[in-house]
């Protein structure tokens, strides 16, 4: 339902959990946040209210300068903790949250098991991160690569951002379908499913375009479509309304 990322040099914790306050108005029943502390790729999720999610680690510090948080309403599996996102692929290594449905995940699902996966969770997005994960370990590619080619095989609808353990300074979004807008700040990068949880950081925004997908790291954007031709993407000043 609501997607929320940051990439820059500020602690990532606070200004996701602030975020996902931002995007309460569109209703969910659950949330969670992926962080990356030191080499730990790190996840905290939860059925209920942002206030429950932030309950859950009041005891922690959380120092990492990068992470994504998700608001969900569920379409595939019960509103509960594992069914919440973010959702960690089998080994790890990535962390992906997404708005949408995947139609395909029953069929990609019995690929993976027979592939050796297991999931933890009911729902289409576990099959998303695996099926990912997948691609890019058998054919060795990049994240984006990877995402690019799982991308035109998954049939729906989808915003989504992604973190990874092997790139701890890298953030991936896409879209299609469901809206996806990204924030330009000084050294910082923020990703949403609007501009409400962005524009209190920036009013610099790209609205990503379906089939899109945007790579942030080190500083850097680009934004590259569906054939991985590399797109000029349109920044918008959006008015600050204070
Ligand atoms: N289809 C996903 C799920 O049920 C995402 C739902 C959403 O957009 O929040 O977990």
């Amino acid at each position: 339902c609501g997607i929320v990322g940051y990439l820059g040099k500020k602690e990532a914790y606070p200004i996701l959990i602030n975020g996902l306050r931002r995007l309460e108005y569109r209703g969910y029943d659950s949330a969670g946040v992926a962080l990356m502390e030191g080499d730990d790729l790190v996840v905290r999720k939860k059925e209920g209210k942002v206030k429950e999610l932030e309950g859950m680690s009041s005891e922690e510090t959380f120092k990492s300068i990068i992470g994504i948080g998700h608001t969900r309403w569920a379409t595939h599996g019960a509103p509960n903790d594992a069914n919440a996102h973010p959702h960690l692929s089998n080994s790890g290594n990535l962390a992906l949250i997404h708005n949408g449905i995947i139609e395909n995940y029953g069929a990609l699902k019995e690929d993976l098991k027979h592939r050796g996966y297991s999931f933890k969770s009911d729902t289409d997005t576990e099959v998303f991160v695996n099926f990912i994960e997948d691609i890019k370990t058998s054919e060795n590619l990049s994240l984006e690569d990877a995402l690019r080619v799982a991308l035109s095989k998954v049939v729906g609808a989808y915003a989504i951002a992604i973190i990874s353990k092997e790139n701890p300074n890298k953030l991936v979004a896409a879209r299609k379908g469901s809206p996806l807008v990204i924030g330009l700040g000084k050294d910082e990068f923020f990703v949403a499913s609007d501009a409400t949880p962005i524009i209190e950081h920036t009013n610099e925004v790209i609205y990503l375009k379906d089939e899109e997908i945007a790579v942030m790291e080190n500083g850097e954007y680009s934004i590259k479509d569906a054939k991985d031709i590399p797109q000029t993407p349109y920044i918008q000043t959006l008015e600050m309304e204070l």
